[in-house]
């Protein structure tokens, strides 16, 4: 099948209201341009530097979402026109981008990583530390990044009951936060859970954004691990 036939079929599995997020991390401009060219507009990337590659010789209107753990000293490369950075996973990392978008005098969207994997390499804060972070004065003055939701990672198993726990102990904790009194910088809008081997299971329990990879493009020939 064709990307763009691949594109199609998954597009149509996504319910209206849920994003699909096109990741082309190691996928060359060429097949970016290819999906373009079939009206998708939304494509997520694991590296900074590689994001800004591509967004320099692709559209403006494409949307760019940073899905990949960040370093603080690659934040610079995305700074100035990133849709939504879904992986922050420290406050260290969104202290740095909130002065750098003050800095660019820009509010730089971003989601909080939850850790909710049994697997120990993944990132992310652990529920109790997004509770007070989200508390803290710290938060309330970082007037430069707006926080619009949680993303997270189920562990890399065929278990899909483990993965449902794991997508629903999130979502609930994503309806706690959202329900719950936050500074005015904070709005739990966005869930991003789900890649292409669980994005189904995702969407049952509550998904707004689902990043998927190689169910469109195929599988990656460089292995990835974020
Ligand atoms: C690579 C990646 C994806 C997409 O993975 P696929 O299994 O190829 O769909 C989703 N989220 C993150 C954070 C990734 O690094």
């Amino acid at each position: 099948m064709s990307l763009q036939q691949n594109l199609k079929e998954i597009a149509g599995k996504i319910p209206a209201g849920v994003t699909l997020i096109a990741v082309s991390k190691t996928q060359p401009a060429e097949k970016i341009s290819e999906l373009y060219a079939a009206g998708h507009r939304v494509f997520g990337e694991n590296r900074a530097q590689e994001l800004a590659m591509k967004y320099d010789v692709l559209p403006r209107d494409i949307q760019w979402h940073m899905i990949g753990h960040l370093q603080t000293n690659k934040i610079k490369y995305i700074a100035p026109f990133v849709h939504l950075i879904h992986s922050v996973d420290s406050e260290k990392l969104l202290a740095e981008i909130n002065r750098q978008g003050s800095k660019l005098g820009r509010v730089i969207p971003c989601l909080l990583q939850v850790h909710i994997a049994e697997e120990e390499t993944k990132f992310g804060f652990s529920p109790d530390e997004l509770g007070q972070l989200l508390a803290s004065r710290g938060m309330e003055e970082m007037k430069n990044v707006s926080v619009r939701g949680l993303m997270g990672m189920a562990t890399f198993t065929s278990d899909e009951g483990q993965v449902r726990r794991e997508f629903r102990m999130l979502r609930s904790l994503f309806e706690k936060l959202k329900d719950s009194v936050s500074p005015l910088n904070v709005k739990m809008e966005e869930l991003s859970i789900g890649m292409s081997g669980d994005f189904h299971i995702a969407i049952e329990e509550g998904s707004t954004m689902v990043r998927v990879g190689t169910a469109i493009f195929g599988e990656r020939i460089k292995p990835q691990n974020q």
